[in-house]
């Protein structure tokens, strides 16, 4: 494949900078207020939350705040550890965090289910799929909480409304909406990244007659049909795909093969790899070791560090990922072979356009398909039916150029002076991931001395591991946004963070500690450790196409990005500095109190 590596990135500058706006994240809309029908929730009247219920009135030693991955996962593991008196909140009416709500037709996991999907060895669970589909990710997450007896202690399709730390009681209080009064020992979070749906901050939107909705908030009851399609109340229906992401590329092909027409409103292009999903070999799955998820789960992140060792998952993703290390190792005397890892990335793009070329009929919208920046830029998707639909004659692609959307009418989408009339508008606009903890959850959370965790980090994050901070006593975020570190694999980290704090809590519990919190030198030591083996991105992230991986393009603002505020080891080097600390750190970044009221101040004795 033959390229000139000048052209190329003069060709990415250009695009990239269609796009750079002075409103970075600001440029979305927040489902709240005059858009919080947006948010509302399709699926509670029939879901276990969506029972009246009296209000609970209970002091527990543990609350768990989320009831995906992160929350299953530290309910299992809590009890695992012999910490039984917990409760888990969500304002979701089940289990399953944004397999909860993200239903929408051909929903699908990127990740390979075998290391996706928790706890697969404990249920005795067998993924059907290499990558399976939303409904089975559900009812995976149903299964979790029946095996584990957790349904009893959930308060499903209850939102919490605050968060406070009573010093008196030693108790995190939390309220609800349903009119919880929680008293806790220890709070968990795990609301996670992806769960603010954001729209875009176009005109209009409130002006539109007909039915629309955001594509983690899908209404079953205006399409018709299920998760496999078979949308039959569009067929008579234009309808408007807002977004071409990670949602988009999957909603369309089912939409494709129902409406009677569909218009996809492009802003810029994404990267499409093959998918190749396969059914799972029963005779393969019942012959793995035990222990095998969690080694394939560390395998797979070391393949994608670029480490050499055996790629398990050999998919589109890992194969990239091990082009990529063999180019940087190719450079003499040790050195990382940067311009050889560039070629790389120049090579694949190529091979992403030549693809869509391949696959999409009309070349005037193949051009318009193709993607110009390099292929990390943003989440690389991947999909074997969304470049054919474009080759449906009800399908037409309208490239907005870089600039999205005009704005929406009570008819339609505007583009370029031209409406678009639509019977249906789908928002698959994504969510806000640069929300960080302080309002990830919408409520607000106050530590010490009326202090809330807004204003405490109203200068930037400060933690120790991105889970504990001064100011809030017995209170642990799991993920990977803020000073942790992120696997595209997003429960890899999170599950390893669970039984993190599960021991440290049963620990808590079992000798007596009312109260632990994180020293202000723990955290200026991990801020100091941050800074040492910080990668700074900047360069990488000013080229490219704005993102939520880069801030929307606002790579200088005081917040770090999504990708930059992370632990520059990586999660094999963050999962290793949290054993260590396990085993040697507690006593000397802890300061806890016992039941008798002792105090233990590291370095100052009992
Ligand atoms: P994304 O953020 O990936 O995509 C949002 C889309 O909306 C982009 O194409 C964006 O364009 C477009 N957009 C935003 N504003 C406008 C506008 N004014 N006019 C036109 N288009 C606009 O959101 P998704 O919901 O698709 O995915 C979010 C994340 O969720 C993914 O990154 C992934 O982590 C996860 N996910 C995972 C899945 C899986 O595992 N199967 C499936 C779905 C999601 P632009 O690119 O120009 O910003």
């Amino acid at each position: 494949m033959t390229f000139d590596p000048v052209v190329l990135r003069e060709k990415y500058r250009q695009e990239r900078d269609k796009r750079l706006r002075p409103d970075g994240n600001t440029q979305y809309l927040d489902v709240s207020g005059d858009h919080a029908r947006f948010a509302a929730d399709p699926y509670l009247e029939s879901s276990p939350g969506g029972q009246a219920r009296e209000a609970r009135f209970a002091e527990v030693d543990a609350l768990i705040l989320g009831g995906g991955w992160a929350g299953l996962t530290m309910a299992v593991r809590l009890q695992q550890a012999g910490v039984r008196d917990f409760l888990i909140v969500d304002q979701a009416g089940d289990f399953g965090g944004v397999w909860y709500w993200n239903r929408y037709p051909g929903v699908r996991c990127d990740m390979e289910s075998y290391i996706y999907m928790p706890l697969l060895e404990e249920i005795g669970t067998m993924p059907t799929e290499k990558y399976s589909g939303g409904p089975e990710m559900l009812e995976h997450a149903r299964a979790i909480g029946r095996h584990f007896d957790l349904y009893p202690r959930a308060l499903l399709g209850t939102t919490v409304t605050a968060v406070t730390w009573n010093e008196e009681l030693s108790r995190w209080v939390v309220t609800t909406d349903r009119g919880d009064v929680l008293h806790a020992r220890f709070v968990m979070v795990g609301t996670g990244p992806l769960n603010r749906p954001k729209l875009p901050g176009i005109k209009g939107i409130e002006t539109f007659r007909g039915p629309a909705f955001h594509s983690s908030r899908w209404d079953y009851r205006v399409t018709g049909g299920d998760w496999n399609g078979d949308l039959d109340k569009l067929a008579d229906k234009r309808v408007a795909l807002i977004g071409t992401g990670a949602s988009s590329i999957q909603i369309l092909p089912r939409l494709a093969g129902s409406a009677r027409q569909v218009y996809v409103f492009q802003r810029t292009p994404p990267v499409v790899n093959a998918r190749n999903n396969r059914p799972t070999d029963p005779e393969w799955y019942r012959g793995l070791e035990p222990g095998w998820q969690r080694r394939r789960m560390d395998r797979f992140v070391e393949v994608m560090a670029g480490l050499p060792v055996e790629d398990p998952v050999d998919d589109e993703a890992t194969r990239m990922a091990r082009r990529v290390a063999a180019a940087v190792r190719s450079g003499s005397g040790g050195a990382p072979n940067l311009a050889a890892m560039q070629a790389v990335d120049f090579a694949k793009m190529e091979e992403i356009r030549q693809r869509v070329s391949d696959i999409v009929d009309d070349p005037g919208t193949a051009k318009l398909l193709q993607p110009w920046f390099d292929y990390y830029c943003k989440r690389p998707l991947f999909s074997d039916d969304y470049y054919p639909a474009f080759n449906n004659e009800n399908v037409v692609l309208v490239d907005t150029d870089g600039r999205g959307v005009d704005h929406i009418t009570e008819r339609g989408v505007v583009v370029d002076g031209v409406e678009y009339e639509a019977d249906l508008i789908i928002y698959s606009t994504g969510f806000d991931a640069n929300a960080y903890t302080d309002k990830a959850g919408g409520y607000q959370l106050t530590g010490r001395g009326g202090m809330t965790l807004a204003e405490h980090w109203q200068h930037g994050v400060r933690s120790l591991h991105g889970m504990m901070t001064t100011h809030f006593p017995n209170f642990f975020v799991l993920g990977g946004v803020e000073q942790a570190s992120i696997s595209i694999n997003l429960p890899h980290v999170t599950s390893r963070q669970a039984e993190h704090v599960a021991s440290l809590v049963a620990r808590f519990v079992d000798t007596g500690v009312t109260v632990a919190e994180v020293t202000a030198e723990a955290e200026q030591r991990w801020a100091d450790e941050l800074a040492r083996v910080h990668i700074d991105r900047s360069r990488f992230e000013a080229e490219c196409t704005p993102s939520y991986y880069n801030n929307e393009g606002k790579v200088d603002d005081p917040k770090p990005t999504v990708m930059g505020g992370q632990y520059g080891r990586g999660p094999i080097g963050y999962l290793a500095v949290l054993r260590e600390w396990a085993a040697a750190g507690v006593d000397r970044d802890l300061s806890m109190t016992t039941a008798g009221g002792v105090e233990s101040v590291p370095g100052g004795g009992r």
